[in-house]
């Protein structure tokens, strides 16, 4: 197929706006759509931040003047039609919610060119729920981002048995233009494979302490000694916040939901969130 060049994006929430961001920050021309006036005044707001974010953390070219250039490059939109009416590739960023996810994707078949690639950014939909519902599930997968994609720069590219090997192959090379390192996920897997190493890992660490076995942080250091990795399960847990974690494990089986119930009693309802509400495994002086 031929190269990507124009992008939109769809929803400009956490990730939505980071995706948007980071391509235009790259040097491509970004639609950057969501559903009303009011959200993309939130899109404005958050765009905004980025360039200071990008400052803060140092990318290269952000102390001169990149982030500002980048913004430029976004338009914003509340008109699905036209933001799509050129794009060579979609990513969708919106909620994690099926049914909102395959009416915009059936809407987006409907209304964007028959070559338009659309990818979705979904971190716990397979591509498969939802390529049906895209009319064209020979250029449809999944290129699965991290939250705070300038600083965790993978990008998952994982299709489904329907995927044009071209199209996986252009995204790809798309997610290497743009500052990521692709990882390429030869078959569908729930969780890719970053969730699928970091989740039971991180079940394993609450079982551990959650049995009495051996304390939160005595866990840590063992892995850090042991292993040379510079943190430990609950430093992870902290960073991710414990409200994520809390909600796998709570609709997983009897084993995880007593993980959860161990999270919410002696964490989560004493407020103790992560590095966010300053306590969490560790305590943060906030
Ligand atoms: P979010 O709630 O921060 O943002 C969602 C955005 O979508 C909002 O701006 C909302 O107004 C907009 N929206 C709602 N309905 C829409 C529609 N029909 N069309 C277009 N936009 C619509 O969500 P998020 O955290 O950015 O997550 C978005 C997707 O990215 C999800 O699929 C999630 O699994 C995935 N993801 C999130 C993270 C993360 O850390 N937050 C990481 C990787 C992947």
């Amino acid at each position: 197929m031929s190269v990507i060049e124009k992008v939109t994006v769809l929803g400009t929430g956490v990730l939505g706006a980071q995706i948007a961001f980071q391509t235009a920050y790259s040097g491509f021309e970004v639609t950057a759509y969501d559903i009303s006036e009011e959200a993309l005044d939130r899109a404005r707001h958050t765009l905004d931040g980025l360039i200071q974010a990008y400052k803060a953390d140092d990318v290269a070219g952000a102390a001169d003047g990149k982030g500002e250039q980048a913004l430029s490059r976004i338009t914003l939109s509340a008109d699905l039609g036209s933001a799509v009416a050129d794009a060579d590739l979609v990513i969708e960023a919106i909620p994690e919610v099926l049914e909102l996810k395959r009416d915009t994707y059936r809407k987006l078949g409907e209304l964007a060119p028959a070559e338009t690639v659309f990818a979705t950014n979904s971190s716990t939909l397979l591509p498969s729920d939802l390529k049906d519902a895209t009319g064209r599930p020979d250029r449809f997968l999944a290129l699965h981002f991290a939250n705070k994609v300038w600083q965790y720069n993978t990008a998952e590219v994982m299709g489904t048995a329907d995927t044009d090997p071209a199209v996986f192959d252009a995204v790809v090379s798309f997610a290497g233009e743009i500052g990521m390192v692709p990882i390429p996920v030869h078959k569908e897997k729930a969780g890719y494979v970053l969730n699928s190493l970091l989740v039971p890992f991180l079940n394993a660490a609450a079982a551990l302490a959650a049995g009495g076995y051996a304390d939160p942080h005595d866990v840590d250091k063992v892995w850090r000694i042991g292993t040379g990795a510079p943190v430990g399960p609950f430093q992870m847990y902290d960073i991710i916040g414990l409200n994520t974690p809390y909600n796998i494990l709570s609709h997983g089986d009897a084993e995880a939901q007593k993980l959860a119930a161990w999270l919410k009693e002696n964490y989560i309802d004493k407020g103790k969130l992560g590095i966010s509400s300053g306590q969490g495994f560790y305590s943060y002086g906030k």
